[in-house]
């Protein structure tokens, strides 16, 4: 049996761009990312993109600052800020 796999990306849904909802953003420090993606993997709303040069990216018009991403990362590059 074929195998696919399913990646979802963030888009506008019936709640608009939900990223109006935080309250705490989350902030990479690119000295500290080490491209595991881990972050990526975790995030419930899929707002982590992957650039280029494989480093992580945040869509802020749609995370919703539920600090996973920060939680998982394993070198703690991500901090949760006040907006
Ligand atoms: S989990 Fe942390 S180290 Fe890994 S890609 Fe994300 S920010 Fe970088
Ligand atoms: S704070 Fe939550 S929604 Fe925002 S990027 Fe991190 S895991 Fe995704």
């Amino acid at each position: 049996m074929k195998k696919v796999a399913i990646i979802s990306f963030p888009s506008k849904g019936t709640a608009g761009e939900t990223g109006t909802w935080r309250v705490k953003k989350p902030v990479i420090e690119r000295q500290k990312c080490v491209k595991c993606m881990i972050c990526w993997l975790f995030c419930p709303e899929g707002t982590i993109l992957r650039k280029e040069d494989d480093f992580v990216e945040i869509d802020y018009r749609y995370c919703k600052g539920c600090g996973v991403c920060a939680n998982e990362c394993p070198t703690k590059a991500i901090t949760m800020v006040e907006e």
